[in-house]
């Protein structure tokens, strides 16, 4: 007799992806088929595949109807039995086999079995911890624990104790047993409440032991390779993401190798990659205040020229961004007839041009001229924006914009 999460009345059965969560293949009963939404819930009589709930997601798939293939992306859980959600109908009372995505499910059993090892190792350190929010796909998981604040290194030695779990290939079991001689350490989760009388108890070798109706993997060494990929401190709780097995590879061979090509050009150890990053956390900082101070050089003294009856600043702006030249044009003081062009160089060269006091829109100062070089731009009233793109040579096309809006300026 056993117990799940999701449905008291499975008193009776063991479910098929509790004891062998491999079997690919299933010969199921179509009952009806509801549309809810877009998409359409098709009851099946057959409780042979794991249904969203406890925090983790529910199984996908296909049913193979004669011919006809119909995929479903999930599988739920109702008051009239389990479903599965497909997005075209399944018509009438039908025999099917109900082919489960493997891959999917061994990515949850990976991932989930992972959360069961990395959860049971942080509260091992902290057992103030208590799990919250829990959610477990075939892409990955997020756990969140409160109740006591947990630093960078924690989470990074765990990580590191779950990577050793793994290596030690720690068989995983489960049994059944009565609510009442649960013992404080085992982890009741989301979804699983002790009203049962009996509960499923899966264990992990010493490491972890919670009340669960998951699926999980047979052996720890069957999760692969354990990654955390993001987190979230704050000072009584952490949430944190991970991903388990190929996915996890991936990732890690992807970001060391962004690192193994720039080895020589830049060039830098493995083991300086953090002072490499702090470095550019430094020059980056270095550049903006070098922008402030540019800023306030154009604006506290501007370099004038007068074209015509108009007075003419223009400046070649290398790393200014269109936002920050927006910012600093309107910090300058532009007095009488008067017209400002900034340019941020590159392949891509940005430009805006402001006027004032000046009867022609800005537009028709400037737009023909943009248009003839090949840029865009579009504007209204004083106010004039645009770029160029492939850019060969921005200095020399700056020199250019330069020397023709000066043409067109002493014809005004
Ligand atoms: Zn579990």
């Amino acid at each position: 007799m056993c117990v799940s999460a999701d449905d008291d009345s499975m008193e009776s059965d063991i479910l098929p992806y509790w004891t062998d969560p491999l079997i690919p293949e299933f010969r199921v009963t179509v009952l009806d088929c509801q549309p809810v939404g877009k998409a359409f819930e098709v009851r099946i009589r057959e409780n042979v595949i794991r249904p969203e709930g406890g925090g983790q997601a529910g199984d996908r798939g296909e049913l193979r109807i004669g011919k006809k293939s119909v995929p479903f992306t999930d599988t739920v859980m109702r008051e009239q039995g389990i479903a599965v959600v497909t997005q075209e109908p399944v018509s009438g009372r039908t025999e099917a086999a109900l082919v489960v995505n493997m891959d999917w499910r061994r990515a949850m059993m990976r991932n989930h079995s992972a959360e069961h090892l990395f959860v049971g190792t942080l509260r091992k350190h902290k057992p103030q911890l208590q799990p919250g929010y829990i959610w477990i796909d075939g892409k990955h998981g997020i756990v969140e624990l409160t109740g006591a604040s947990v630093a960078v290194e924690d989470i990074l030695r765990a990580e590191s104790e779950v990577q050793h779990l793994v290596a030690l290939d720690i068989p995983v079991t489960t049994e059944i047993v009565d609510s009442s001689r649960l013992d404080a350490s085992v982890r009741v989760r989301e979804g699983v409440t002790s009203k049962h009388d009996r509960l499923r108890i899966v264990k992990i070798g010493e490491s972890d032991s919670s009340a669960c109706s998951g699926t999980h993997v047979l052996k720890s060494g069957d999760i692969g390779l354990f990654k955390v990929v993001d987190y979230k401190l704050t000072d009584s709780s952490v949430r944190l993401e991970f991903v388990a097995g190929e996915p996890a590879s991936e990732l890690v061979s992807s970001v060391f190798n962004a690192a193994l090509t720039r080895k020589y050009e830049y060039p830098y150890e493995f083991d300086q990659l953090g002072a490499v990053l702090d470095k550019s956390k430094t020059a980056w900082n270095e550049r903006n205040e070098l922008l402030d101070t540019v800023e306030r050089l154009v604006v506290e003294r501007p370099v004038v020229e007068v074209a015509g009856k108009i007075a003419f600043v223009h400046e070649y702006l290398p790393a200014f961004d269109t936002n920050r030249m927006k910012r600093l044009v309107k910090k300058m003081h532009m007095t009488g007839a008067s017209i400002v062009l900034l340019m941020s160089p590159g392949e891509k060269s940005n430009f805006i041009v402001v006027t004032n006091d000046i009867n022609d829109s800005a537009e028709s100062i400037v737009g023909d001229l943009i248009r003839q070089m090949g840029g865009k731009g579009g504007g209204s009233n004083d106010v004039y924006t645009g770029g160029f793109l492939g850019v060969r040579n921005p200095l020399e096309l700056y020199d250019r914009l330069v020397i023709g809006l000066k043409q067109r300026l002493g014809t005004l």
